[in-house]
């Protein structure tokens, strides 16, 4: 948090952005932000206020029945949406990564872990199978994962919920893609395991300068990750503003509402 890695540039630029799935009931409205390199933007608001369609909308992803309805959306020097013109060809992935809070269950069940993450290394980066092998290692270790060796020997089905989980967001991670996009990557496994986890891939993105913004329904987790906190409700970004300012002097009621009702939050003493 608060780290000194952040260029002063933006970065990733979006400006009005509008989504809709049906005629007239918009799911976005006018979202505007900025992000700098390296930051970690928390992105928090109840349920259906929108946080899964920005998040997708910002690659390109919006499920069947999305529609752009307006706006820009802006990385680096790249205009990846202008005027409903889509252009993400060769951003996904490699430089813009996502994962889903149910990404583990997306590893294919009839082929090694291992070969899999191989085969996604050495779609991104020049390097033998046995380099490739020795960086899924290395990422599968700082996720600390027990034995890492042992998890690439794996199948998906010999591998718990949770082991599955940690193994696709290491292995996201371990593209280092420029920008990660994480919708409740962690909301699936239990606190503990949560907050491990959280505390792995922050440490990973620390080290590579990658941007990250994170979608989760915790209020707690998004004030120890990010530098900035986005509030979002009723398909609007009510509030974005630096961790410490947003959770000891929140602007909006809704806020104000989201921190109350994470008593245990430190900072969480703003007057009333
Ligand atoms: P959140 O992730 O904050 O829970 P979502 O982005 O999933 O919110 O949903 C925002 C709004 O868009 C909700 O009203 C939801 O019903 C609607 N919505 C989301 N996905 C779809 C879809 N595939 N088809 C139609 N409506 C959707
Ligand atoms: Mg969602």
């Amino acid at each position: 948090m608060m780290q000194l890695r952040a260029e002063t540039t933006p970065w990733l630029e979006v400006k009005d952005l509008s989504v809709s799935y049906k005629e007239g009931i918009p799911s976005l409205r006018d979202i505007s932000f900025s992000m700098k390199q390296g930051e970690i933007i928390g992105i928090v608001g109840e349920s259906g206020s929108g946080k899964s369609t920005l998040i997708r909308a910002l690659l390109g992803l919006l499920p069947v029945g999305g529609q752009y309805s307006g706006g820009e959306i802006t990385f680096r020097d790249w205009v990846l949406l202008r005027d409903s013109q889509q252009n993400w060809r060769g951003m996904r992935g490699k430089r813009i990564a996502m994962v889903f809070q149910d990404s583990g269950s997306y590893l294919n069940p009839i082929r090694s872990i291992g070969s899999q993450y191989v085969e996604a290394i050495r779609a991104h980066f020049p390097m033998s199978r046995k380099e490739a092998w020795g960086l899924a290692v290395r990422t599968l270790a700082r996720m600390e994962l027990d034995d890492p060796e042992r998890v690439l020997h794996s199948y998906a089905s010999q591998l718990s919920g949770g082991m599955k989980q940690r193994t696709a967001i290491a292995m996201a991670a371990a593209l280092e893609p420029e920008l990660l996009l994480a919708d409740e990557p962690t909301s699936a496994l239990d606190v503990t395991t949560q907050n491990e986890v959280m505390s792995q891939l922050s440490k990973l993105c620390a080290d590579k300068g990658t941007g990250m913004i994170l979608v989760t329904h915790n209020m707690a987790i998004a004030a120890h990750m990010a530098d900035r906190i986005g509030v979002m409700l009723d398909s609007r970004l009510v509030e974005l503003g630096d961790t410490l300012r947003v959770i000891s002097n929140p602007e909006h009621a809704y806020t104000r509402k989201l921190l109350d009702a994470v008593p245990e939050l430190e900072g969480n003493k703003h007057d009333q």
